[in-house]
């Protein structure tokens, strides 16, 4: 039986994934004070949080996130290492061929309709945006394997627009802790652009990322070395080993 993640005594009625609250605990949320807290918590350990993804321009970024749809960001920087140097921009991309980018990036899950996904991508920025990644989300949702999490990432991170790309990390940790429930991305994703004060909104979904992917954790949050447990709704809280 699934179980809600807030309250593990409390059984969950319904079809929910067990990343999402029962529907007693989605009413519950984080008060204004607490979020802020959590938030000016998180800032004070880590001011400017950046992307494990590496890259060194926007279209490297877009191409990385691209390529990051379920592989993680240590598999994909190990092979943007050997590709970027030598293909870097859409025309360099498109000179490789489907082939050639392939080669470079076997290593990632669903390589080949990856490869595919930013070849056409390539195309379409070199023919619509005179090889330029664009700024608009309309525009980067039009581009083939970019949805709305990557042109979220792709506004924040390269356009420094307040934008929240909820990624597993980020749908957990909001549904677990109370800071923004909802039994969607897109649920959560608006959840979160209400409830995270103006001055956090722009590395909000950073801090949230890395707080899930190395403190609050899927299977077992280290709740007991928590910065923010004072401030989190979650029970019960993991003790100690
Ligand atoms: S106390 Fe920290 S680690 Fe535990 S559930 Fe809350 S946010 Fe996650």
């Amino acid at each position: 039986m699934t179980r809600c993640p807030r309250l593990m005594k409390q059984s969950c009625s319904g079809q929910l994934n067990d990343q999402v609250a029962c529907n007693t605990h989605l009413r519950i949320a984080m008060k204004p004070a607490q979020i802020s807290t959590f938030f000016a918590t998180l800032r004070q350990a880590n001011p400017l949080p950046v992307s494990e993804l590496e890259y060194t321009s926007v279209f490297e970024l877009l191409a990385a996130v691209l390529l990051s749809a379920q592989a993680t960001d240590v598999g994909v920087n190990k092979a943007t290492r050997k590709l970027f140097p030598v293909a870097n921009t859409p025309a360099r991309i498109l000179a490789l061929g489907l082939e050639g980018l392939e080669s470079y990036i076997r290593t990632i899950g669903l390589y080949r309709s990856k490869a595919r996904h930013l070849m056409q991508t390539c195309h379409i920025l070199m023919a619509q945006h005179g090889g330029e990644v664009p700024r608009s989300r309309e525009a980067l949702e039009a581009l083939p394997g970019v949805g709305r999490k990557t042109a979220n990432v792709v506004l924040n991170v390269a356009f420094g627009e307040p934008t929240m790309a909820v990624d597993t990390h980020i749908f957990r940790v909001s549904n677990r802790t109370g800071l923004a429930p909802g039994k969607t991305p897109l649920a959560v994703e608006q959840s979160l652009l209400e409830r995270v004060p103006e001055p956090y909104r722009v590395h909000a979904h950073h801090w949230l990322i890395l707080h899930g992917r190395y403190v609050c954790q899927a299977r077992k949050p280290l709740c007991w070395q928590c910065q923010v447990a004072t401030c989190c709704d979650f029970k019960p809280k993991t003790p100690a080993p």
